[in-house]
């Protein structure tokens, strides 16, 4: 280790205050007029390196970095002198506001942060299909095609029991165009303790209202039974709709009805799985996957391809080939449909290698206290405080709530938290009893590195 990557005691406060770090200005150097020496704007936007990247990502993302840097000197922040080089620096990676993060909350699936990451396979898939590609054209025939039909084929190979399958923009949708084909003007019969709210204030009974369907309740919060939805099918039923609570447990004096005791009703029964598991996965006995629900007997299943499958934002239906060509055929599907890039995704999500998702799930504890290990000394060896510590991570996505994951993390000085989310790559991490922990379930064992150098970047 070089002495430059020591922290200088003077830094060491900063980062014990939380203020931005940066070496320390000699303000007595700069002369009194030293705000006339910061270069113009078109002087600075002629920097070759700048020139470069206004053609990458445009002069509008470079000029407003050139401009951000002219202000840090007036402030004081940086030399005059080094206004091109800290717009170098602070140019995004794309012409996208969007940055990339590291997720190191151990929230695998962090809604705030995209919910899953996508996959080497079907990060290349979208790459492939953001140009032009034939989502909806037959290059045999040269006529059009299916949209989206290898997609669909994916998911009714990994799901035999489902003879369709049909794609929307994201779970809600699925349920929305569900309700709106089968029971728009109609009841949809739903158990009381099924109520739920997704989050950021959105609740599926209210979403299912918006459709024009009417609600029929049955059964009390805490149980229901298959008699009462019997009680309560008749000629206005579209159909019947088993929720699965994803983002609570209810225990105690509970009673619910499965799919197999409502499927002699004579209605079509819905199941919303949520996590959007294809098939079982043993971590989780508690999530229900579509290929079991179908096996119970549900006609339709719906589910988010962005949480446990591991891909991108979609909403999934499986089920019956009748019930599932009355939704793909309504003419609110087309304003529900998913893109080419999307398609791509998920098509290479369920053909590809495992999902950094279910890798992320069945991370060994033992190799986590290994990274945890060689990172923490290596940030140690920067003049860090860190240290390695066990952690607990989750599912998260409002997926399998109480669901604790053994895990392992580095431990920091709770104010690194803002500065390494403010930095390029961010890094998110999660501030317990007062340290700033970096989590590594959530992380890819492939980004140690950039968490490292992200997080030595502190010192300097
Ligand atoms: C997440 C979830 C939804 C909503 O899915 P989105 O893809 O977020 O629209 C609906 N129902 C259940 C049970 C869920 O868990």
């Amino acid at each position: 280790m070089h002495d430059s990557c020591m922290i200088p005691p003077w830094d060491a406060c900063r980062v014990a205050r939380g203020e931005p770090g940066g070496r320390p200005m000699d303000r007595e150097a700069l002369p009194a007029d030293g705000r006339r020496r910061i270069a113009r704007t078109d002087v600075l936007l002629a920097d070759p390196r700048l020139a470069e990247a206004a053609g990458r990502i445009g002069r509008g993302v470079v000029k407003a970095a050139v401009v951000a840097a002219q202000r840090r000197a007036r402030a004081g922040e940086i030399p005059p002198d080094a206004v091109a080089d800290a717009a170098v620096e602070a140019l995004p990676p794309t012409a996208s506001g969007l940055r990339p993060v590291i997720n190191a909350t151990g929230v695998l699936l962090h809604t705030n942060l995209g919910r899953a990451p996508l996959s080497a396979a079907a990060r290349d898939a979208v790459a492939v299909a953001s140009g032009a590609t034939d989502v909806e054209l037959d290059l045999e025939t040269g006529r059009r095609a299916r949209r989206g039909r290898s997609a669909l084929a994916a998911l009714l190979e990994r799901v035999p029991r489902a003879e369709a399958a049909h794609v929307v923009n994201n779970g809600a949708a699925a349920l929305v165009l569900a309700a709106t084909a089968l029971a728009a003007g109609r009841e949809i019969v739903i158990s009381r303790g099924e109520m739920v709210e997704i989050g950021d204030g959105f609740r599926i009974p209210e979403l299912l209202a918006a459709t024009g369907a009417r609600l029929r309740e049955v059964g009390t919060t805490n149980r229901t039974s298959p008699d009462d939805y019997a009680a309560a099918v008749g000629a206005e039923t579209g159909f019947i709709l088993k929720v699965h609570p994803s983002n609570f447990r209810m225990t105690g004096f509970t009673r619910g009805a499965d799919v197999a005791e409502l499927t002699g009703l004579g209605v079509p029964v819905v199941a919303d799985i949520g996590s959007g598991l294809l098939t079982p996965e043993p971590l989780l006995p508690d999530e229900p996957d579509a290929a079991s629900m179908l096996k119970a007997g549900a006609h339709l299943v719906t589910a988010s391809g962005d949480k446990l499958l591991g891909g991108p934002q979609c909403g999934i239906v499986l089920g019956g080939e009748d019930l599932v060509r009355r939704l793909a055929r309504h003419p609110l599907a087309r304003a529900l449909r998913v893109g080419k890039m999307t398609l791509a995704a998920l098509e290479a999500t369920v053909r590809g290698p495992r999902t950094p998702t279910e890798e992320a799930l069945h991370a060994d504890v033992e190799e986590l206290r290994e990274r945890a290990g060689r990172l923490a000394a290596r940030l140690r060896d920067a003049g860090l405080d860190a240290r390695a510590v066990e952690s607990e991570a989750a599912v998260g996505g409002g997926g399998a709530p109480g669901v604790v994951l053994a895990s392992a993390a580095v431990s920091l000085p709770e104010p690194c938290a803002p500065r390494l989310r403010r930095g390029a790559p961010a890094v998110m991490g999660r501030v317990e009893d007062g340290r700033c922990l970096l989590d590594l379930r959530s992380v890819p064992p492939d980004q140690d590195g950039d968490l490292a150098e992200a997080v030595q970047r502190l010192t300097r």
